[in-house]
């Protein structure tokens, strides 16, 4: 068996690791020098909408994965026809545009935060006026980590919003003062099976993903996060692994987005569930049985963004994740998983292993 994967980053990297142990072998397709995933597998170094690379996937490969949401629709639905592409384009064209995703929300009658289409400057003042301040203002296509977006405190910070963002497709969304946020993954094969991760409790800070902790002792809201994610999975006909990121406000919860993919809040997975994120993905995509999403154990996960200090290497009853990535800020490295026995054991492990990883001096040189 041979997988096509378009994006040969971290979450290429982790697929890549999976596939081994499935014995599947796999192709990327990434423009970058060196990608994290290159230790896996052949990569054609080639833009991810590359005519010539991704007919040469659809010769060559059983069937064709992303991972990451921004592939260009077209380029996938030009070899549509010549080989299996999962997930279905259809649900990565939902993603990519904010207002696109936000209708399917309200068309599988899923909670979202309230929000406003803004075509023009004026459009600002009428969501301030419908939604209240803070407004948070998001560019429709190509944001993430908290990229793309800015928060209206004040009517002073309009013009400055619209300097900023202006002249792009844009969305304005009421602001949410959540309780904490949560994702819940799920896996659908191509028999319409489908299991479900343990529900995981995300922190971010400056809009990028920091810890995550998974089973959370909240048995209600993962049950309605459950529907949410099964629901979602079987109206796109889905086939792979989706992550569902929400807000919790009291019993409440709120979506905030999707992503059609295998998600870095569900990387405690590899060594916190029986079956992890990226060997389900595959296992769906391959159309063969699921494996069970059941915890071996309370997982917790540190995000290493922009810097791995030797520190992250020196703690010990840890499982690091080191991606092979120059240092950058804001950069996604690596990240470190620890296993515990009970959810304070790790919450407090958690804390020590942020603290120690953000307060450390940092290294003088190379992480890769
Ligand atoms: P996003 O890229 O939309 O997932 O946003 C990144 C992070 O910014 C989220 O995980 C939240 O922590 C925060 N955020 C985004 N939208 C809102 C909102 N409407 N209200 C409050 N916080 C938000």
């Amino acid at each position: 068996m041979r997988i096509g994967i378009i994006g040969a980053g971290q979450l290429g990297q982790m697929l890549g690791f999976a596939a081994r142990d499935l014995d599947v072998e796999c192709i990327f397709v990434d423009p970058s020098d060196d990608p994290p995933a290159a230790v896996c597998g052949e990569v054609i170094q080639r833009p991810f909408d590359d005519p010539g690379a991704l007919a040469q996937l659809a010769a060559t490969c059983d069937v064709v994965t992303f991972e990451f949401e921004n592939v260009p629709v077209e380029a996938l639905r030009r070899i549509e026809g010549r080989v299996a592409i999962y997930p279905p384009p259809a649900a990565l064209e939902h993603s990519q545009d904010r207002l696109a995703e936000k209708q399917l929300f309200e068309e599988l009658e899923i909670p979202l935060p309230g929000y406003h289409v803004v075509n023009t400057r004026e459009d600002i003042d009428v969501a301030v006026e419908a939604h209240g301040m803070p407004l948070v203002i998001k560019t429709r296509r190509l944001g993430y980590d908290g990229k793309g977006q800015f928060v209206i405190r004040g009517q002073e910070n309009i013009d400055e919003a619209w300097q900023k963002l202006g002249g792009n497709a844009l969305i304005a969304e009421q602001w949410v003062p959540f309780d904490y946020e949560v994702s819940c993954i799920g896996a659908r094969n191509g028999n319409g099976d489908v299991v479900i991760y343990p529900l995981s409790h995300n922190v971010h800070e400056g809009g990028i993903l920091s810890t995550s902790r998974s089973p959370v002792d909240v048995p209600q809201l993962a049950g309605t996060a459950e529907r949410y994610v099964r629901t979602m999975l079987s109206h796109l006909d889905y086939v792979g692994t989706l992550a569902l990121e929400l807000f919790v406000c009291g019993d409440k919860l709120l979506a905030n987005e999707f992503a059609p993919r295998v998600h870095n809040s569900g990387h405690w997975s590899i060594e916190g569930s029986q079956t992890s994120q990226f060997e389900n993905h595959l296992r769906a995509i391959l159309n063969r049985p699921l494996g069970s999403t059941a915890h071996v154990g309370h997982a917790g996960m540190v995000n290493l963004i922009g810097e791995i200090p030797p520190a992250a290497r020196a703690i010990e009853n840890t499982y690091l994740h080191e991606y092979g990535k120059s240092p950058r800020p804001g950069r996604k490295l690596g990240h470190i998983t620890v296993i515990d026995e009970s959810a304070e054991a790790r919450d407090k492990f958690l804390d020590t292993i942020r603290h120690t990883v953000t307060h450390s001096p940092p290294s003088t040189g190379n992480t890769a």
